[in-house]
């Protein structure tokens, strides 16, 4: 069978949650996904080949070329079933009420905001956090946004590192709290975390970590999805205002294969989706068109790590466990920024991540001193520019034939402020958990990019409407993190899963 009534592009948080929703609904629903499953063992998954990007995972074979902004001029896409989900940290925020205001600030002349309000999405956070078993605390942190359930898990226990950096974090005023957490702590079910020390970039061997392949999919499947894993798509058809099919090759057998629906859910994350718009040639026909791979957003993050006397983290203990937002909104010292971001704790990097970063004989030596360190993410809002995106070279094309993939970003000004501000914080959190010196650490991945085809009411500089309809193709629907206006201060994925929750539910309807 080749004819479906919806086709969902992606088996990441947008595509999975979307197509929850059209599952629950009865409708016959095809996923297609270029990336395999992640086989689970010890030695696969937390042995030296582990990190996403050293692993079979970091997919190579469409790679995008980074000209301006990357960590390398060429870098390769996280594609697996459930996205990077499988290897991500878990950290699982709402954004925060003001996020959803308009905030010329951080918008600047473009200014786009979002077309929603948080009471608009709250119930689809509630949603998915139920869906991902969200662990966590509330009631102490002051940028809080309203909630109209609790979270779903209780908090673990702070290992002996987080209760250094918690006590400090307190004596300077402010007012840590436990990161909300897709691990399962409670479940018997299944297996429950055993806080060992990889999470963050690693797939969970003993399944602990509630990423989608772990969780959602298979319930999906177990419903009568079809899922279609090593899948690439290629082109997505287009006729007389609607699409009509996608094409796409195998990577298993390398054949083509055409698959036709009534709706098409595009959620191939905000670096695919635009680049299988404009690669399709969609953007000629919305009046917004010329925006679409525009305004990427990444966040700024860099990491404080802190180095400490001895082994920062003596007991060996999962300690990605700490927020601190008391400088989300502003820092006293500096009223002319109306918001910077949020620290998270970061625990002591595995030798082969940074035998992978720091090459050759400079990553050996230096290897072995990770244990010294301990550290605080910290996550800036970045602004969303005109000039920061993806374009595709026609002229250049990969085995499957899509062009390449162009991507351009730098920071602005207010980025980079706001990012020195932040990370004085976080050095004088760890200094007062022990640490003798520090070493900052900037993050250049696209793994929280965003903002590509963003959704608004002003069909002039928004290609999505605000229900994410792609405007000039009626069934065509946005669902991933491309949706985004701005990027808030947060990691993405709760809010791109809540949004596709309510997108899919309106699609239903
Ligand atoms: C190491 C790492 C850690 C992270 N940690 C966190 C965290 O702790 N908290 C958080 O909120 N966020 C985290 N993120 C970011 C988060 O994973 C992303 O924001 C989120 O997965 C984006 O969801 P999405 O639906 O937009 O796209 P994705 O999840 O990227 O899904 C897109 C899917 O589409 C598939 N695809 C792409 N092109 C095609 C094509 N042509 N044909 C078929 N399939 C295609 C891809 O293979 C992929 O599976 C992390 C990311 C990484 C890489
Ligand atoms: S910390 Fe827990 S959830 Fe994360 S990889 Fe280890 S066991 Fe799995």
């Amino acid at each position: 069978m080749n004819n479906f009534d919806a086709i969902v592009i992606g088996s990441g948080f947008g595509g999975s949650m979307a197509a929850k929703k059209l599952v629950d609904a009865g409708l016959r629903v095809l996923m297609l996904e270029r990336g395999d499953w992640v086989h689970r063992s010890i030695e696969e998954n937390w042995g030296a080949k582990g990190p996403i990007e050293l692993s079979d995972f970091y997919d190579k074979s469409s790679m995008l070329y980074v000209p301006v902004g990357g960590n390398k001029p060429t870098m390769g896409m996280y594609a697996c079933v459930g996205g990077p989900s499988v290897f991500y940290g878990g950290v699982s925020f709402r954004f925060r009420e003001q996020d959803f205001e308009k905030n010329e600030q951080i918008e600047g002349k473009d200014a786009q905001g979002w077309p929603l309000a948080y009471n608009d999405i709250e119930k689809y956070y509630s949603q998915a956090e139920a869906i991902l078993n969200i662990s966590g605390e509330t009631g102490i942190d002051p940028t809080e946004p309203y909630r109209s359930t609790p979270l779903p898990q209780h908090a673990p226990t702070l290992a002996k590192i987080s209760q250094k950096v918690k006590a400090s974090a307190q004596k300077l005023g402010m007012h840590p709290f436990s990161l909300p957490l897709a691990i399962n702590y409670e479940d018997t079910n299944r297996n429950k975390c055993i806080n060992c020390k990889t999470c963050d970039t690693f797939a969970c061997a003993i399944s602990a970590k509630n990423d989608l392949a772990t969780t959602l999919i298979p319930q999906l499947i177990a419903k009568g999805m079809q899922l279609y894993c090593n899948m690439v798509v290629t082109k997505l058809n287009y006729k007389n205002g609607r699409l009509t099919s996608v094409d796409c090759i195998s990577k298993s057998d390398k054949k083509r294969y055409t698959f036709h629906a009534e709706k098409f859910i595009l959620a191939a994350g905000a670096l695919g989706t635009p680049h299988l718009l404009l690669s399709s040639g969609l953007q000629h026909f919305n009046p917004g068109g010329q925006v679409v791979g525009h305004y990427l957003m990444r966040h700024m993050n860099s990491i404080v790590f802190g180095i400490f006397p001895g082994t920062a983290d003596k007991e060996g203990r999962f300690h990605k466990q700490l927020a601190i937002l008391d400088y989300y909104f502003g820092h006293p010292d500096f009223p002319n920024l109306n918001k910077l971001g949020s620290l998270q704790q970061m625990p002591t990097p595995p030798a082969s991540i940074v035998e992978n970063e720091l090459k050759g004989i400079v990553g050996k030596v230096l290897s072995p001193a990770v244990k010294l360190l301990s550290g605080l993410l910290a996550i800036v809002e970045d602004q969303p520019q005109y000039n920061n995106g993806l374009a595709i070279d026609a002229n250049n094309k990969d085995i499957f034939g899509l062009p390449r993939p162009i991507i351009n970003h730098s920071y602005s000004i207010r980025d980079i402020t706001a990012m020195k501000i932040l990370t004085k914080e976080g050095k004088r959190i760890m200094k007062g958990a022990g640490a003798l010196s520090h070493y900052v650490h900037d993050i250049r991945t696209f793994s929280h990019a965003v903002g590509t085809v963003r959704m608004g009411f002003d069909k002039r500089t928004s290609a999505l409407d605000e229900n994410c309809q792609f405007r000039g193709i009626e069934n065509l629907y946005v669902t991933d993190g491309s949706v985004m206006p701005t990027s808030a201060a947060l990691n993405p994925s709760l809010t791109i899963a809540a949004n596709a929750l309510r997108v899919g539910e309106l699609i239903t309807k």
